[in-house]
């Protein structure tokens, strides 16, 4: 039954449905983005899927939150969206926890995950569930929307972390956390939601199963914004020197930060070969053009010294 329900996708070259079929996948966040990042999910066949969501399903959610109907208002958006998941695919774990994530509860809460899928939409969660991610060595899918664009990204403890990207967004954060979710919402629609989702399974089956024809991405976001000429682009991000994540790594993985900056040395160097090669280059050249507009200024003198030999001696 397995092999038939994803007997199209097993077509691709060098897909291994059971490295999917064998993973666990934490989605923190069952809005618009956890709605189709799930959807998406049991489509890959992603055998244990945990959706954690504390929120109420309310009526302004169903246009964007596609999969909770009218009759669901009210209820605990992660249970019922793994009841709605469990109904399309009866082979896949699909757990809906009620629960609030906090910094101090994580380490309680998610255990035994291969993936998490960052669906949230508050950037202090993301603060802990990037410090939790690096602290476990857990790859973390991160996803953010507005109403024109959104991005994606893998983020693990070879790349910057959510900090060295949004640095100074907590106080920010702790000033608009308020009113920001509830009395001041975002304008949001549903297909930047659906867009991104997408990105999103795609960097999950990434990590699941590595395939040949992935494109080598250094480290950074995709970015999509639809009122642009170019929609899609990738953005590379750099891990900050004085980002928590330096001071997390030198506890937890040494090696990786050693790595970094002898591979940033060797960029250095080659980077500084090149620009010396450039510089000889438009020396050469420089030097060149010199000599032939003296050769040209000489045979053009040469040319004026015979005409007026002529010249005088016509006359
Ligand atoms: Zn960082």
């Amino acid at each position: 039954m397995t092999e038939i329900k994803y007997d199209r996708q097993s077509r691709i070259p060098e897909w291994d449905q059971k490295k999917i079929t064998n993973a666990k996948v934490a989605v923190i966040g069952a809005g618009a983005l956890g709605n189709h990042v799930c959807l998406g999910l049991i489509g890959l066949g992603v055998g244990s899927i945990k959706i954690f969501d504390y929120d109420e399903i309310e009526t302004h959610n169903l246009n964007r939150q596609s999969l909770f109907r009218e009759n669901d208002i009210g209820q605990n958006k992660a249970e019922i969206l793994a009841e709605l998941l469990m109904e399309r695919n009866s082979s896949i774990e699909i757990i809906g926890i009620d629960e609030k994530i906090e910094e101090d509860t994580i380490d309680d809460i998610i255990r035994d995950v291969d993936v998490i899928v960052d669906c949230v939409d508050l950037i202090y969660v993301r603060y802990f569930l990037n410090r939790f991610c690096i602290e476990r060595n857990i790859p973390l899918i991160h996803g953010g929307i507005s109403w024109t664009g959104g991005q994606t990204g893998i983020l693990t403890r070879k790349t910057p972390c959510i900090r060295c990207i949004y640095p100074d967004a907590l106080q920010k954060e702790e000033l608009d956390n308020e009113t920001s979710c509830i009395r001041n919402p975002e304008a949001s629609v549903v297909y930047i939601s659906q867009i991104i989702a997408g990105l999103m399974v795609y960097n999950v089956r990434q990590v699941l199963l590595p395939l040949p024809m992935d494109f080598k991405h250094p480290s950074g976001l995709l970015k999509m914004d639809v009122r642009l000429e170019n929609p899609f682009y990738f953005e590379k991000t750099m891990r900050k020197k004085k980002c928590a994540c330096v001071k997390l790594l030198k506890k937890v993985a040494p090696d990786i930060l050693k790595e970094e900056k002898e591979n940033l040395k060797k960029i250095e160097k080659e980077n500084l070969k090149e620009l010396q090669k450039t510089v000889e280059m438009s020396n050469d050249k420089k030097s060149k053009k010199k000599s032939t507009s003296i050769k040209k200024k000489s045979s053009k003198s040469a040319k004026i010294a015979k005409i007026s030999k002529k010249i005088s001696k016509s006359k």
